[in-house]
C-alpha cells in the first residue's frame, strides 16, 4: 500500500519535477509542489493562498 501512495504521488500533476541527479549508490529527487490557485469565494479573486 505504501508503494501505490508514492507510486500515486509521483505521477500526481501538482508535482514539478526540477532534477534527479543519478550519484553512485543513490538518485536525489527534486521536486516541486504545485500551488494549485482557485477563486475565493469571498471576494472572488483567483488566489493560491488563503486570506
Ligand atoms: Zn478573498
Amino acid at each position: 500500500m505504501q508503494g501505490n501512495y508514492i507510486t500515486n504521488f509521483l505521477k500526481s500533476e501538482d508535482i514539478i519535477w526540477e532534477d534527479i541527479i543519478e550519484n553512485d549508490n543513490r538518485i536525489e529527487l527534486h521536486i516541486k509542489m504545485k500551488q494549485k490557485p482557485h477563486i475565493c469565494p469571498r471576494c472572488g479573486a483567483t488566489t493560491s493562498k488563503i486570506h
